[in-house]
């Protein structure tokens, strides 16, 4: 009988085993994917750049000669109704970590059950599932260095390969138009100027990972900080959506290491923080919404969208890297891991406002958002996470300016201020954000919203004056 291949982030052929056990179950497959209120509820960028990978997918899945069936509604009924429709026996996914989805499948997998369907979930998403890495005393791992002891040695499997074609059924179930989804329709910045900017599927993503171990991975230890440089994967958007697998990455990264390239480790090293970002959401679901140390609850945040919230928001805080780099992720929907560092620091530190809040931004903007690694960056920034800067370590974006960013050609790419022929990239920030800001080149570079050396000072008393 057929199997239903549910896909959710997971839009690739390779190394996928749902996929796998789906093709070699004897049936036709029939590949599905269900909008229901998770998807619904996606930010902005990250549900159009869900909804360019979807029809990247329907047609590599063509190619297979297969086909995407799209469904709109509750999962679990859409899914009962794929089953009443096609006479299908089993039901395949590949298993999501973070609590809703979680909750979501469980609930499925017991009411496909009761209906008498095989459901069956697999790995694929991450290396090591969660629940399989524990400390001697048994319990998670908080923090980062001895979860990388544990897992760095572990035999992983070598990536599976793509099936060839794709067993099809004789007749296809009726499926949505995805235009009708709109996937696109919150995203009221120019999609059009981000769109250069994504990398789009499997193929895509492959030929990245090749060039970078091929070109960039023995410099990466170097060049992963240097803002201008484009010296590091790029893979996270893919990873998110599961264009690619960290099972594909981890193999290319052993290969490098094998052949002595000296940025291997590290790139492995980066690896393992997205899956201590899934173990730590899997074990710690709350680090996904509030304070992970929950004594932070009484820590005195500034929750209010305030002047200087929406400046930072607007990469117009007069605080040069702060700005470079806010523009550089409302262009191009992604921003340099420095920067994403700098800028949370700024916001939690400088300006006492609630990690939350640059959550919830980045949530809105990133083409590469990912539920866990979102979390986990932004505590560890504030001071709030397991694993978290010394909260007396506020970095100082101009020292961090001259010293990852020495000849100023960061700045310069993304700020027109005071530019006389400011590059394109500059320009297109202008062009990107909504006319309801009013923002022009011609506006001059603001000053400071809060001189750096007050922020500071401001900061350490805060946090020093913590009452836990
Ligand atoms: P590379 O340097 O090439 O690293 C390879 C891969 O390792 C990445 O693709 C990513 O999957 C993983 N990785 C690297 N650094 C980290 C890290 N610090 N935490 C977790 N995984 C990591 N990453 C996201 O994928 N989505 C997010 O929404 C996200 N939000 C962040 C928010 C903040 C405040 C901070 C400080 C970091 C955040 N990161 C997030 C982590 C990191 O900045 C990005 O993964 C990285 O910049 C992606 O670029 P790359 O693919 O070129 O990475």
């Amino acid at each position: 009988s057929p199997v239903i291949l549910w896909l959710r982030r997971d839009l690739r052929l390779g190394d996928h085993p749902a996929l796998r056990a789906a093709c070699t179950a004897g049936g036709p497959v029939i590949p599905v994917f269900i909008h229901d209120d998770q998807v619904e509820a996606l930010g902005a960028a990250p549900k159009w750049r869900l909804g360019l990978g979807l029809a990247h997918h329907a047609q590599a899945l063509a190619d297979a000669g297969s086909r995407l069936i799209l469904r709109r509604g509750e999962a679990l009924t859409a899914l009962r109704e794929l089953v009443a429709e096609t006479g299908a026996g089993s039901v395949c996914w590949t298993r999501a970590y973070d609590p809703d989805a979680v909750a979501r499948d469980k609930a499925v997998k017991a009411a496909l059950k009761e209906d008498g369907i095989d459901a069956r979930s697999f790995g694929g998403h991450l290396m090591f599932e969660p629940w399989t890495v524990e400390t001697k005393q048994g319990g998670l791992y908080k923090v980062y260095t001895p979860f990388w002891n544990a897992v760095k040695t572990r035999e992983v499997e070598p990536p599976l390969p793509a099936p060839g074609r794709i067993p099809a059924p004789d007749t296809w179930p009726a499926s949505d138009d995805l235009d009708d989804w709109r996937m696109g329709a919150a995203m009221n910045r120019g999609g059009d100027i981000v769109r250069p900017h994504v990398r789009l599927g499997e193929a895509a993503a492959q030929a990245r990972l090749g060039a970078f171990i091929a070109h960039k991975i023995s410099d990466y230890g170097q060049m992963r900080d240097v803002l201008a440089e484009d010296g590091t994967s790029g893979l996270s958007e893919n990873l998110a959506l599961g264009e690619i697998s960290a099972h594909q990455c981890w193999h290319a990264g052993l290969r490098a290491r094998h052949e002595g390239k000296p940025g291997a480790e590290t790139f492995l090293k980066e690896l393992v923080w997205r899956e201590f970002a899934y173990h730590l959401a899997w074990h710690t679901p709350r680090i996904l919404t509030g304070n992970w140390r929950e004594d932070w609850d009484a820590f005195p945040w500034n929750e209010d969208d305030t002047e200087a919230v929406t400046r930072w928001k607007q990469g117009r805080t007069g605080i040069e890297l702060v700005d470079a780099a806010m523009r550089e992720l409302y262009v191009t929907g992604r921003m340099h891991n420095r920067g994403r560092m700098i800028v949370a620091s700024y916001l939690t530190k400088h300006l006492l406002s609630h990690w939350r809040i640059g959550q919830k931004w980045f949530e809105h903007c990133l083409i590469d958002w990912d539920p866990a690694s979102n979390a986990m960056g932004w505590q560890w920034a504030a001071g709030s996470g397991p694993d978290a800067t010394p909260y007396f370590r506020v970095f100082n974006p101009d020292g961090q300016r001259d010293k990852f960013d020495p000849d100023r050609r960061y700045v310069r790419r993304w700020i027109a201020e005071g530019q006389g022929k400011p590059p394109q990239t500059a320009l297109d920030f202008f062009h990107a954000v909504p006319r309801t800001w009013g923002l022009s080149p011609d506006m001059g570079y603001p000053a400071p919203v809060v001189a750096l050396d007050v922020g500071r000072k401001r900061a350490l008393e805060a946090y020093e004056n913590r009452t836990f």
